[in-house]
């Protein structure tokens, strides 16, 4: 799975902030995380707790905020969640187009003690 490999990354990034900081231990970590980002919140958890074993982040808690991809309409720039089978706007009845939103994948806070 390729949740393997960032979550190794998020796990790093964690513990140099924790040493630079000062900090004996991570307590809690904040990702967020796009539905299209192409990664699963529960996979990064699944593989958290097995990798940060031993290390500073053993033990943290992680928190996963989760972004729905939205479409913006190109006539009257509003931003909409995305129906099944439709690209409507429901301001207007213009065709939606995709966004960034839903993309997102880092890390937004990481607390330490
Ligand atoms: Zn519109």
């Amino acid at each position: 799975m390729h949740e393997y490999p960032i979550t190794q990354q998020i796990i790093k990034i964690a513990s140099q902030h924790c040493e630079k900081a000062g900090g004996s231990r991570v307590t809690k970590i904040t990702l967020v995380i796009g539905d299209y980002s192409g990664y699963v919140g529960e996979s990064v958890q699944m593989y958290f707790d097995i990798i940060s074993q031993d290390t500073i982040c053993d033990g943290a808690q992680v928190e996963i905020r989760r972004v729905e991809p939205k479409l913006k309409c190109p006539d009257c720039g509003e931003l909409f969640k995305k129906q099944p089978m439709s690209f409507d706007c429901p301001k207007c009845g213009g065709q939606g187009g995709p966004t960034d939103i839903g993309k997102e994948f880092y890390i937004d806070s990481i607390e330490i003690e």
